[in-house]
């Protein structure tokens, strides 16, 4: 039986790294995610058959295989229902359960490592503990990321918030030393405890004056901690799928990390400090007197109809008025009349990495239209007519010209280069980063203020009665 088990680990093993692979193009990434899904549910099975055969059933093994079709059912349809928008939470809620198990495996481990001979091991003691402390420190992080992300918590930056994640960070890392070195005395279950409630207080007090715009960076980090300590709970049960899904996780999650603050031109630090104050440094970068020119469903239509080449830049406000289909209907009705369509795709649009892909695939659209940023940023200037719906900060050349503004640095769509901008949003509200947009005052610059759906079902009605 062991054998079949350790060939189903390997098989799990290989299928993460395929289904990683299948992961990085929007094409396959449903495979990708169905076949490591596929390898993890073969473990899962054989490690349940391994228990039966591997001695009497106990109500351990009944409590376990409850715990997982409670835990697929609960999951499933959490994900069903799960909004696009709120996939960041959705991530952190899940992010919270998996720190959440590292902490009680932690505990329960080491009460047996303490019960089980009189001399305790210390090294393994010492990756139980740091282990259960990244478990501990995901989960309270992960669920004051959630009540950021669901608008139940704000913003703590208080003196008191950045000196004790200072304090409680030395100290659990200075701990285990001193216990080690018989500096200061606790039994093994004590030394858990303590260090336990240090790092569930640590995460919170982590996660507290983190911008809101900057939650997503640190899902992405908290996820890769959550990686991190499943390897290292691995390494104590000998058990190498979780090393190897662990360390996927966590290398995946550092990446993607770093990967999101080279497109917001942020520092892992900066972030991590909590520098991003959103609208109130907004209110502090210069403030420029914009002249605002309208346009109208008709207008934009006409100039639709006589353009050679559109650029369709989508943000945040068409994933939250999901009219990523009335953006394929448009796109093939300006087809049909002979006009070439691209979209321009910044890698921090939306709220998620690859969110606009993702939304954009949902819709059917062809994934060699997709084109990314720097792919056509020096080309801009070849589109007649760029449309940006209900996005904002990533065509903000304030990102290029003000040094004062928050998102300084941060690279943009040049949707400034093409010969018309018409940029579609519901108001005169600001971006994610809270400030303004000078794009909106450039000369060929113009506003449909309209919900996204209503004006692309507008636009599509009065090209559908265009002939020519
Ligand atoms: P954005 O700057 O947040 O702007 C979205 C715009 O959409 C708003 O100005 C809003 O204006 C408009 N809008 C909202 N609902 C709409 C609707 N129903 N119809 C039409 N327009 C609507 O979005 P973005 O340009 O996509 O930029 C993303 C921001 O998130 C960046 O600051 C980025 O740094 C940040 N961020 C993203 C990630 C990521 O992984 N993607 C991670 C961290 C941070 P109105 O209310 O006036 O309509």
């Amino acid at each position: 039986m062991t054998i079949l088990l350790e060939v189903s680990y390997f098989l799990a093993m290989i299928s993460f790294i395929v289904g990683l692979k299948f992961l990085s193009s929007p094409q396959f990434a449903k495979r990708g995610n169905i076949i490591a899904g596929l390898g993890m549910t073969l473990a899962i099975v054989a490690t349940v058959i391994h228990a039966f055969y591997g001695g009497p059933v106990t109500i351990n093994l009944i409590l376990i295989i409850v715990a997982i079709l409670l835990g697929t059912v609960l999951g499933k349809r959490m994900s069903d229902k799960a909004e696009m928008t709120k996939m960041p939470q959705l991530v952190s809620y899940f992010n919270a359960m998996g720190g959440g198990c590292a902490l009680l495996l932690g505990i329960i481990e080491g009460q047996q490592l303490a019960h089980g001979s009189t001399e305790v091991d210390r090294t393994a003691a010492v990756i139980l503990m740091t282990a259960m402390m990244i478990g501990a420190t995901s989960f309270s992080g992960s669920i004051v990321a959630y009540l950021k992300l669901s608008g139940k918590l704000k913003d703590i930056r208080t003196p008191l918030v950045s000196i004790s994640s200072r304090v409680l960070l030395l100290a659990m890392i200075v701990l285990p030393f001193l216990v080690s070195f018989d500096i200061v005395h606790l039994t093994l279950i004590q030394e858990i405890a303590v260090l336990g409630v240090l790092a569930t207080v640590y995460g919170l007090v982590f996660v507290f004056p983190i911008g809101g715009a900057d939650m997503p960076v640190v899902i992405s980090l908290l996820n890769s901690l959550t990686g991190v300590a499943t390897a290292l709970a691995g390494i104590m049960f000998h058990n190498l799928l979780m090393i190897s899904g662990g360390i996927f996780v966590g290398s995946a999650g550092v990446l993607l990390t770093l990967l999101m603050c080279k497109a917001m031109n942020r520092s892992l630090w900066n972030v991590l400090a909590g520098n991003f104050k959103g609208a109130s440094i907004g209110s502090q970068s210069s403030e420029v007197e914009m002249e605002i020119k309208r346009t109208s469903i008709g207008e934009l239509a006409t100039n639709l109809a006589f353009a050679n080449k559109v650029a369709i830049i989508p943000g945040y406000g068409l994933a939250v008025a999901q009219a990523q289909h009335l953006c394929t209907q448009l796109e093939q009705v300006l087809e049909s009349k002979g006009i070439d369509v691209d979209y321009i795709i910044h890698p921090v649009a939306g709220r998620m990495p690859g969110h606009m892909n993702v939304l954009l695939a949902e819709a059917d659209v062809h994934y060699d239209k997709l084109k990314e940023m720097e792919e056509v940023n020096d080309q801009m200037s070849s589109y007649d007519i760029s449309i940006v719906i209900g996005a904002n900060d990533v065509v903000n050349p304030a990102a290029e010209n003000d040094s004062s503004s928050p998102i300084y640095g941060m690279p943009i769509i040049k949707a400034y280069d093409s010969r018309q901008v018409v940029v579609i949003k519901r108001g005169m509200s600001k971006g994610y980063a809270g400030v303004e947009n000078h794009l909106f005052g450039e000369d060929n610059c113009t506003l449909l203020f309209a919900d996204a759906k209503d004006a692309l079902s507008g636009i599509i009605g009065e090209l559908k009665t265009v002939s020519f």
